[in-house]
Order: C-alpha cells, then structure tokens, then sequence
C-alpha cells in the first residue's frame, strides 16, 4: 500500500507546484503576431478581475513579453499593486478620457517588473463616469488613445504584446469604454456560491456590445479563481464553467492564497512579493496558457 502522505491533499499541492515551478519558471513566452487587447470584466465586486489582471500582467511581462495594464477602476487597486503612483495629481486615464490627453503622457513603468506598464486610475476617474455623457464619440475614447499608443509604438519599432484592462464592477460608461477598446474579454470566474450568477447578464451585455460598437468583441478566457480542491462546491462550479465554456475556460486555476491577498498591500504582485507560493505558480500558468492560445502561426507574417 502506497504511504498515505503521498495522496493527501496537501502532499498533492507540493507536488502540483514543484512540477509547476520546473516546468514554468524561467519559460519565455510566444509573442502575439499583433497587440492583444484585452479587458478583464465580471460584473460581481470582489471576483478577482483586478488581481488576475495584474497578476497575469506581471506574469507575462516576466516571461518576456511587453505588457500594459490600464486601470479604469476610480478605485486605483491596479495602479496600488502595481507600485504605480495614482494620487489625485498624477496625469491618469481620467485626462485620457476626459482631455484627450495620449496615453503615452500618463503611461507609467512597474518598478518592481521590467517590460510592465501602467496608465494609472486616480479618484477623478469617478467623475469620469458622469462627464462622459456629455462628450462626442464617449464610447470610442478609450479606443481611440489605444489604437493611437499602439500605432505610435510600432512606428518606433517598438512592441506591445498585450494591454490589459481593468474594468469597475459595473456596467457604465467606463466598462462600456473598455469593451469597444479590447477585441477578446477575460472573466475571472470565483468557485464560489452564485459564482455563475450574473454571469448570464454579462454575456447579454457583451452581445449587446458586439452589435452595436464593436464586433469584434468575444469571451476568449476564463480563469477559475479562489479555487479550494477540497470542497466539492469549487469542484461543481469549475466543472459547470468548463461544461459551458469547453473552449475559453483555461486549464490552470488559482487556489485562494494568502501571498496573493498581501501582495498589494506591499506595492507588489504576487509574482514578485512571492514567486515560489502556489499562487504565483497558478498565475504564471495561466498566463503561459493563455500566450499559447494566441500565439502567432510560425508561419504568420508580421502584422502591417
Ligand atoms: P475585483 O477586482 O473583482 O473586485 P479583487 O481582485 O480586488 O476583485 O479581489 C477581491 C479581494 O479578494 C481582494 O482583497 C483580493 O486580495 C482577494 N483575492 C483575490 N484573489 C484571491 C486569491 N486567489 N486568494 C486569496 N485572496 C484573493
Ligand atoms: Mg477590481
């Protein structure tokens, strides 16, 4: 009979992460043939949608890619983890949207991360919410700084693999911003109780969204977060979330952690406040995942 250690639960964890620290630590991941533009959105407060997308960011960045996160949460909590500067003085998406200013002007790099970048959120981006009704084209503000920043760079000869969009928990103008900008959505799903509610609701918003703004814009990813391998209830959700989403759901979930949960409150992502810890191992899978579904063809051609 095989020793008992060996298949409890938390023999099977060590286990997990070693063979996910010798397989993913130090992996250079494939570069997109063209930027990816992604906007994390779950209608539901507290989900993850702004810890994944730092910490996938931070993730990707570390395995070589170029990578922006745009905060437009009036909250700041990117721009907090990310160790990016988001008083009320410092130029934000808020002068983005609102002034026209480029994107570049507010672009600020990761201390801690290099080929990370940040367009912090600042407290003025909840005014945004209500400014915006009255200016033309108040949908397409967000795109358009993008797209401009995108084109910039290149003409420089320079190379942005992916933006990353941090949406609020609510759909105004802001997340409307958001999903006219980015061509792929991300939703971070929580294993929880009601984890699917909701969720429903989102999907209507963004086929509401394709129609009319932007028809390019599709669910591309799913991430099982606050995943806990010993309660059946994680074990539902996760399998309820793969049943219908066979396709976008990726195969790495993220465990609840603690290191994940301090990180911010030390400027930091996971990934570098903790590399080793089993949520920054999840996080770098997932993003290794998620580069590898959108990996340029060997054969592609560099985009125009
Ligand atoms: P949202 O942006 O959807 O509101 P957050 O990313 O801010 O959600 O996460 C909500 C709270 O849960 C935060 O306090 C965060 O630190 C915590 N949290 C997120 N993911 C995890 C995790 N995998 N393990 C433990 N705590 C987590
Ligand atoms: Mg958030």
């Amino acid at each position: 009979m095989p020793g008992a250690d060996e298949y409890t639960p938390l023999a099977q964890a060590v286990a997990d992460d070693a063979r996910k620290r010798i397989t993913l630590t130090g992996r250079v991941v494939p570069r997109p043939a063209r930027t990816r533009l992604l906007t994390l959105a779950n209608q539901k407060g507290g989900v993850g949608k702004t810890t994944t997308a730092v910490n996938v960011a931070a993730a990707l960045a570390g395995a070589g890619a170029q990578v922006l996160v745009i905060d437009l949460d009036p909250q700041g909590n990117a721009s907090t983890a990310l160790g990016i500067a988001h008083h009320a003085e410092v130029p934000s998406v808020y002068d983005v949207l609102v002034d026209g200013t480029p994107l570049a002007d507010v672009v600020q790099p990761c201390p801690t991360i290099d080929g990370l970048h940040c367009a912090p959120a600042t407290i003025d981006l909840a005014g945004a919410e209500i400014e915006l009704v009255s200016l033309v084209a108040r949908e397409t503000r967000l795109k358009k700084a993008v797209d401009a920043y995108v084109a910039a760079l290149r003409a420089a000869g320079q190379r942005l693999d992916y933006v990353l969009v941090d949406c609020p928990p609510s759909l105004g103008l802001l997340t409307v911003n958001a999903f006219v900008a980015a061509s792929e959505v991300f939703i971070p799903i929580q294993c929880e109780y009601y984890a699917l509610e909701g969720l429903s609701q989102l999907l209507n918003n963004i086929e509401l969204i394709r129609s009319h703004l932007n028809p390019e814009l599709h669910v591309s990813t799913i991430l099982l977060t606050m995943y806990d391998g010993r309660t059946r209830l994680s074990a539902q959700v996760a399998e309820e979330v793969r049943e219908h989403f066979p396709d976008q759901t990726l195969r790495a979930t993220v465990p609840r952690s603690v290191r994940i949960s301090e990180a911010p409150s030390h400027g930091q992502t996971v990934m570098t406040y903790d590399p080793n810890s089993s949520g920054a191992l999840s996080y770098l899978e997932a993003a290794v995942e998620l580069a590898e579904r959108g990996a340029a063809p060997a054969t592609s051609e560099e985009s125009a």
